[in-house]
């Protein structure tokens, strides 16, 4: 079963995200409401994968993921973008995200992508 941590700043993103986990056999171990907040989730909970939103006050989800990346090269995770953020993709991929995927999305890709992670 893989342990999840989802990051996203939007209380509801967080709850649907959650009940899809949930639903699909995942397990979420954690949830931060901002890319500091995910960064030492991630450095205490040490989670199979990340679902991470970009946009976040304090520290956005490109900020958090090079951190996290840096202090873990092997971490895993999945870009979880709002609409119209397509031009981040590139900036994701360069910092090492393992899948970008925008919302609205398909449960389903989001499953995929972590399945692959
Ligand atoms: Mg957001």
């Amino acid at each position: 079963m893989k342990r999840v941590l989802i990051v996203d700043d939007s209380r509801v993103s967080r709850r649907m995200l959650r009940n899809m986990f949930e639903v699909e056999g995942f397990e979420v171990i954690g949830e931060a409401i901002n890319g500091k907040e995910g960064y030492e989730q991630y450095v205490k909970l040490s989670p199979d994968v990340v679902a991470m939103d970009i946009t976040m006050p304090e520290m956005n989800g490109l900020d958090a993921l090079r951190l996290i990346k840096k202090y873990d090269p092997q971490a895993k995770i999945v870009i979880i973008s709002a609409a119209g953020q397509k031009d981040k993709v590139e900036e994701a991929t360069l910092a090492g995200a393992d899948a970008f995927i925008t919302k609205p999305y398909d449960n389903k890709d989001i499953i995929d992508a972590i399945n692959r992670c």
